[in-house]
């Protein structure tokens, strides 16, 4: 007889196992159903396994960079296997740890492949053997995985996705990186700082194209100072890879075909969503044109008891946004009225170097939007913590609406700065205002200082500038 159950939650990424500790909070008899590992592509594949691996690199960099601090650092070097080991160390522990929460708050695991089969009917086969369940609701948290080139389907060898640069057979000597989005961007920052010869190719006239231009300008120059080549507006519009290596040839901006050769090249061009062959389609559940699921504001798709959240929803992929989202579900599922979520409150962080880290709109997306605009920006030079840390490369962004005072967006580039958009991130969501901003007290020396004095830089009344 089939398993049955309030809530069954299809994908155990951030969007899906946070969605069913929420339902077993709440007294839902929750199950999980996963085909691979416990906490999804962030925990395994994603954004903590890079995180781990940039930390190696940072620590490198500043090895590198010890005189600097007045210290010796003799016979440095980088062992990329045991970079690597680290990094799945580290997210071999989360994975451990999303095991132990699925335990604690009695959620059932049920490992295969999982299909919607009917509404509130789901199989999962293993191992050719299948089991039925039923649930009164069920979540679909399926995820996505990387975007193939046409023409150059990813081997692992000399061709990799973001799976196979996490964990590379060996240390690539010249590396050709296909956009230039976060993904992109991070393992080019890596492999760069661990010695490598990086080129990017970015389709669009910048990199880092959802940031706002100010900082994708900022950026492209720090990496280049790095030693990076970088193409903007240029297509590779040949590519062929051989046991050897890649062959590309690249048409830059300026219309010029140039041939290239590289050890290994990462396909960094998007995402497809998991939404295909799980029954979604034979019960009608509404998709763009692109695989994304539909769904309202409290994450419902088109047919009832089916739920959606994540990376197969619409954008920003992002692991905060899929947990958030799981949450809204659920609370919704069990009779609660939850917020809705601002697309524009969600941070995003990319973890380069130097790091990037962002929320709400660009100065050019609130001009769009009809706002009349106050701007503050300032320079990570006149901050003494930054100085201080070495790090006085960067800057701090604020985009005001002149009429209200309204915070609309921060942007911000240089140390720590994943860290600090948070402060911002707080602000937006209770809708504040300059006025509150400039009124808040912030701790010296902290690197946060920046953050202040950007707000009184929209008003002209910045201290150290
Ligand atoms: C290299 C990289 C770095 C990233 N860095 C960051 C970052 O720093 N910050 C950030 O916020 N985001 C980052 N992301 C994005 C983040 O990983 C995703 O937004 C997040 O994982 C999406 O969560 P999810 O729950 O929607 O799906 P996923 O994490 O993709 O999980 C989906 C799960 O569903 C399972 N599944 C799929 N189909 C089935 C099926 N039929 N049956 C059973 N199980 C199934 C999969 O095995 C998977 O475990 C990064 C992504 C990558 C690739």
């Amino acid at each position: 007889m089939a398993e049955s159950y309030d809530l069954i939650v299809l994908g155990s990424g951030p969007g899906g196992y946070v969605a069913a500790i929420r339902g077993a909070q709440l007294g839902l008899k929750v199950a999980i159903v996963e085909r691979e590992l416990l906490g999804g592509i962030c925990l395994n594949w994603g954004c903590i396994p890079t995180k781990a691996l940039l930390r190696s690199a940072e620590i490198y960099h500043y090895m590198q960079h010890a005189k600097d601090y007045g210290l010796v650092a003799q016979g440095i070097s980088a062992d990329i296997e045991a970079v690597v080991k680290r990094s799945r160390g580290v997210a071999k522990q989360l994975n451990q740890g999303v095991t132990h929460l699925m335990k604690k708050n009695k959620i059932a695991v049920h490992f295969g492949d999982g299909k919607l089969t009917g509404q509130g009917k789901l199989s999962v086969t293993r191992d050719g053997k299948t089991e039925e369940l039923t649930a009164k609701n069920i979540i679909v948290a399926t995820g996505a995985r990387a975007r193939d080139l046409p023409n150059l389907p990813t081997d692992g060898k000399r061709v990799w996705t973001y799976r196979h640069a996490m964990t590379p057979p060996e240390m690539p000597t010249k590396l050709l990186v296909i956009g230039s989005g976060a993904i992109g961007i991070e393992f080019a920052s890596f492999y760069n700082d661990m010695g490598a010869e990086v080129t990017v190719v970015e389709m669009l006239d910048r990199i880092v194209p959802v940031e706002d231009a100010d900082v994708s300008a900022f950026l492209e120059k720090a990496l280049k100072k790095q030693g990076m080549n970088i193409l903007t507006g240029a297509k590779i519009d040949k590519i062929a890879a051989d046991a050897n290596g890649v062959k590309a040839r690249i048409t830059g901006k300026d219309g010029k075909a140039t041939d290239g050769e590289f050890s290994h090249v990462i396909v960094a061009i998007g995402i497809v969503p998991n939404t295909e062959n799980i029954g979604l389609k034979e019960l009608g559940v509404a998709m763009d044109d692109r695989g994304f699921l539909k769904t309202d504001p409290a994450c419902k798709t088109n047919v009832d008891g089916v739920y959606a959240i994540g990376d197969i929803t619409a954008p920003p992929w992002l692991a905060h946004k899929a947990s958030h989202e799981g949450v809204i579900a659920v609370e919704a599922i069990a009779g609660n009225h939850p917020h809705a979520m601002d697309p524009r409150n969600i941070p995003g962080c990319t973890y380069c170097h130097p790091q990037i880290a962002s929320v709400g709109l660009t100065e050019a997306k609130a001009k769009e939007a009809g706002y009349e605009v106050k701007v503050g920006n300032f320079p990570f030079i006149g901050n003494g913590k930054a100085i201080a840390l070495g790090e006085a490369e960067g800057f701090i962004k604020t985009v005001f609406d002149a009429r209200t005072g309204e915070l609309l967006g921060a942007h911000m580039i240089g140390a720590e700065v994943t860290e600090l958009i948070q402060g911002y991130t707080i602000g937006k969501t209770l809708e504040t205002t300059e006025a509150e901003l400039m009124e808040t007290v912030f701790p010296h020396p902290t690197l946060s200082e920046m953050m202040h004095e950007s707000v009184l830089g929209a008003y002209g009344r910045a201290l150290h500038i």
